[in-house]
């Protein structure tokens, strides 16, 4: 995997692929696991030697994955862990990844730097444009610091998953 600095990134969208769901382990913060076993058992984690993690079926995918007419959606929307709403990009306090003047983002009084993980299909490369600059960029930024809990524009688009599903509906009359 190769990471991005945002400043070569023109736009993200989620297409909802699925590959972030099936190609990692989610690493759960404690108080996320406490809620998906109050809700879902312990049977839906996994505890490796010092973190836990959310389970994956026998084909590596997320436990929550699931296969909506082709498009792959997350069933914990609701809880969503922060590693899978932050995903694929790395917001940190130090140019961890190199590119230091291309990776640097002000919010506020915080100085970032951001990154992209290059597995994710739903990049598209080059200047970045207004709305993902200010929009999209700020609320991942948002949620790595804590601000804001709630996803608009950093979730898959739901409605366009609904109108394919409608378009395949209508194609089997
Ligand atoms: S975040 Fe990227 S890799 Fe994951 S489902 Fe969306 S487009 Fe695919
Ligand atoms: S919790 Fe949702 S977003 Fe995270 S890996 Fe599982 S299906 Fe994907």
């Amino acid at each position: 995997m190769l990471f991005i600095p945002w400043r070569y990134i023109a736009d993200w969208k989620c297409n909802s692929c699925g590959i972030c769901c099936r190609a990692y382990s989610v690493v759960l913060k404690f108080p996320e696991w406490l809620s998906i076993v109050k809700n879902y058992g312990v049977e839906a984690t996994v505890s490796g030697l010092d973190k836990l993690f959310l389970k994956r079926k026998s084909d590596g995918s997320c436990i929550f994955l699931y296969n909506l007419s082709g498009m792959y959606l997350c069933g914990l929307q609701h809880m969503k862990p922060k590693a899978c709403k932050l995903w694929p990009f790395k917001i940190l306090g130090e140019p961890q990844y190199g590119y230091a003047s291309d990776a640097v983002y002000s919010y506020g009084e915080n100085q970032l730097f951001v990154y992209a993980d290059s597995t994710c299909n739903g990049l598209r490369y080059g200047k970045p444009t207004l709305e993902f600059s200010e929009y999209t960029l700020k609320e991942f930024v948002e949620i790595a610091l804590g601000a804001r809990n709630n996803q608009f524009k950093t979730t898959a688009d739901l409605s366009f998953a609904r109108t394919k599903f409608h378009s395949k509906l209508l194609s089997l009359f």
